[in-house]
């Protein structure tokens, strides 16, 4: 691991100047995914901005129709919130069955949507829902917020502060995961929504997508049935050691099906 300056603002406006201010300065959350990447040379950031002394970065409200996350809230809290268990519970369930209960107590929302690995449970539950990343500087609507493996829409300098989970009629995530890091080897969320069936893919791809075929389909008529002769196309989907682009193409299909028959 490199040198690196620690420091621990305690204002969202030090987080800014200090990220504006410091070259490679990244921001530090719970450290799950940025210090073994530190340890292994994948990153070098020369400070890191530790987003830990900002209580207001943490915690979960509500107003029975919308859930508000913060981007410091741990896995473990957001999966035993009294709150997200009644008024979504599939969003509960996801948290609950993130990595192990080490990552589950370290790891939290904010670090995960803004890391967004392709195989990341946080990402399909945003698109799935239709939430709105809260930044320091605006408002993203999750449809524009993942734009790339690894990548997002915030710019330098920019955090997550917190998401807006709009309250869906129902919801499911069902993941095949990896049985070592519990990661999704492919995780579908179905939500139905004011604005109608989403379906949101995450780990099958280089980056988390809506399933717009299927949502046009469930739309018509939400049912397993009408989805019995799906085939969902491999072409641009990735190929590992866990898996290939045929085999998540068929998970897509199945797991689908898994969580419409949680919701009918
Ligand atoms: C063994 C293991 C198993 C895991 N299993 C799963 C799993 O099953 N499902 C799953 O979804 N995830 C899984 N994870 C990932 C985990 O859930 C963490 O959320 C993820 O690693 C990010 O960690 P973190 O929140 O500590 O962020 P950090 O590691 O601190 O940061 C991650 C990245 O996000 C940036 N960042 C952090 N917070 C913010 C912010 N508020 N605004 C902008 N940028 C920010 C950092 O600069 C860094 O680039 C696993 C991780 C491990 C180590």
């Amino acid at each position: 691991m490199q040198s690196f300056e620690y420091l621990r603002p305690t204002t969202l406006t030090e987080v800014g100047g200090m990220l504006g201010k410091m070259g490679e300065a990244r921001p530090l959350a719970g450290g799950m995914t940025l210090i073994p990447a530190m340890k292994l040379r994948l990153a070098a950031p020369t400070a890191l901005v530790d987003l830990s002394g900002l209580p207001e970065l943490a915690g979960i409200k509500s107003d029975g129709k919308t859930v508000t996350i913060g981007a410091m809230t741990k896995h473990a809290d957001v999966a035993a919130s009294a709150d997200v268990r009644k008024l979504i519970p599939a969003l509960a369930a996801l948290a609950g069955g993130i990595g192990d209960a080490q990552v589950r107590n370290r790891g939290t929302l904010g670090g995960s949507i803004a890391n967004n690995d392709p195989s990341a449970c946080y990402p399909a539950a945003v698109l799935g829902l239709g939430a709105t990343v809260v930044t320091n500087r605006r408002r993203i609507a999750a449809d524009s917020f993942f734009t790339g493996m690894f990548e997002t829409a915030l710019a330098p300098g920019e955090i997550v502060t917190a998401v807006a989970f709009p309250v869906p009629s129902a919801a499911a995530y069902e993941k095949f995961r990896s049985p070592a890091s519990r990661y999704a080897l492919v995780g579908v969320f179905v939500a139905k929504t004011t604005s109608g069936v989403r379906v949101a893919v995450t780990g099958a791809a280089p980056c988390v997508f809506r399933a717009s075929a299927i949502e046009a389909i469930l739309n018509e008529k939400f049912s397993a049935e009408t989805l019995a002769s799906l085939r969902f196309p491999a072409d641009g989907l990735n190929s590992d050691l866990h898996g290939d682009a045929q085999y998540r193409a068929q998970l897509v299909g199945v797991l689908v099906k898994r969580a419409i028959a949680k919701l009918i």
